[in-house]
């Protein structure tokens, strides 16, 4: 049973966010309560970094994310709460020592857990949020619970370490509380649960939201070169051309398969060619001298994360509030902005996360 004396937080999904939702909040003396339609924690994150955890980089600043929506500073303003400093400190706090590896090609530190195992890190993250007290209900969907928004003054002035009964809250099943956190992700890998399916609450609640298309993908193509290739990796440059003009360009090792080319560069390229394509733009990538048309990208089964989401012109940087609904929160892979690879959609999912939880409990 939640506390009666304490601010009462719903975070919906308990992936990496909504974790750090959860575990800052409880830090901060407030009783949080987390709803996931899976049966476990952290699906999606035990899988990161091919099972070895990516979870930040040396170099995390604004170059390497990608914000779909919103005021200038967004990030640089969520960055700064939750500096490459503060995610070191943060996981240590909890038992997790940081392993940095140097990629070529790369002057910066990519970011592993001691030990290098993703769900080991999914454990402690879960577990230290069960050691504050979060309670997790699994295999319950937050668009099942009647989520709603009501004004429930009752005309009395808000008492000392019980705030809830004045102003508005959100009712449902599982009972009343002062905020809501939503942690589900976007569109990616939708196996692992963040399947879109909490849509319908934001319809419900009026957010606005822009679609998400695949992004840190590989790129498909039907050039019969490909076969030749098949299996062989390079470490080369290759230049995204959109019409036939160059527009972006990244450098590493790429793998060449059957009907796709992938490899970390390759994935760069893919959120803003997925975009591109949706418009029926022509899209091909240049590689060694050969230049391979691209008509389609892996999709969201193959793709670790996605341009579009909670439109950030709506949400407040400082706290990750709503702009429209007082008390409800977005963190992690809903927001319309994405990471480079390289550990920036993690840092991204804690920083938001961290800002997002003791924003709630205030
Ligand atoms: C294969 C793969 C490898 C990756 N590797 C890295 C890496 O090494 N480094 C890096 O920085 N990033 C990596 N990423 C990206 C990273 O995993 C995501 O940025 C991160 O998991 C986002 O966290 P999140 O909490 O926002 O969302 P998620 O991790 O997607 O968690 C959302 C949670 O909400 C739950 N949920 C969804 N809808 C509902 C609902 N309606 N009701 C209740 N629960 C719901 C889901 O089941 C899930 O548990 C990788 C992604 C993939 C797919």
């Amino acid at each position: 049973m939640l506390s009666k004396e304490k601010k009462q937080i719903l975070i919906i999904g308990a992936g990496p966010s909504g974790m750090t939702a959860a575990l800052s909040a409880a830090r901060e003396g407030c009783a949080c309560f987390v709803v996931e339609h899976n049966d476990a924690a952290g699906k999606k994150l035990a899988l990161t970094g091919n099972g070895r955890c990516n979870y930040t980089n040396t170099d995390i600043s604004t170059v390497h994310y990608h914000q779909g929506s919103g005021e200038d500073g967004f990030i640089k303003k969520l960055l700064e709460a939750f500096s490459y400093e503060d995610c070191i400190s943060f996981f240590e706090g909890i038992g997790i020592e940081p392993e940095i590896k140097r990629y070529r090609f790369d002057d910066h530190g990519y970011v592993y857990p001691e030990g290098e195992n993703a769900a080991a890190f999914r454990d402690r993250l879960y577990g230290a949020c069960l050691e504050e007290g979060v309670v997790f209900k699994f295999g319950l969907g937050g668009e099942d619970i009647g989520l709603e928004y009501k004004d429930i003054s009752d005309g009395q002035p808000d008492q000392p370490g019980h705030s809830g009964r004045s102003g508005r809250r959100f009712t449902s099943r599982l009972g009343d509380f002062d905020a809501c956190i939503i942690a589900t992700g976007s569109n990616a890998y939708p196996m692992t649960g963040s399947d879109n399916s909490i849509y319908p609450v934001l319809m419900h609640f009026g957010i606005k939201f822009n679609r998400f298309y695949p992004a840190l993908c590989a790129l498909f193509s039907k050039d019969e070169h490909l076969r030749e290739l098949k299996g062989r990796r390079i470490e080369t440059g290759v230049v995204l051309k959109i019409d036939g003009e160059p527009v972006m360009e990244e450098r590493g090792e790429i793998q060449f398969n059957e009907h796709s080319i992938s490899g970390i560069p390759v994935m760069q390229l893919s959120g803003y060619a997925a975009i591109m394509l949706s418009q029926g733009r022509k899209c091909s990538l240049m590689i060694d001298g050969r230049e391979y048309p691209v008509h389609r990208t892996a999709g969201f089964d193959r793709s670790q994360c996605c341009s579009g989401g909670v439109d950030l012109d709506w949400i407040c940087p400082e706290t990750m509030e709503s702009r429209s609904v007082k008390g409800l929160y977005f963190c992690g892979d809903i927001l319309d902005v994405y990471g480079d690879c390289g550990g920036f959609n993690l840092h991204m999912s804690f920083a938001s996360g961290y800002t997002a939880g003791k924003s709630a409990a205030e």
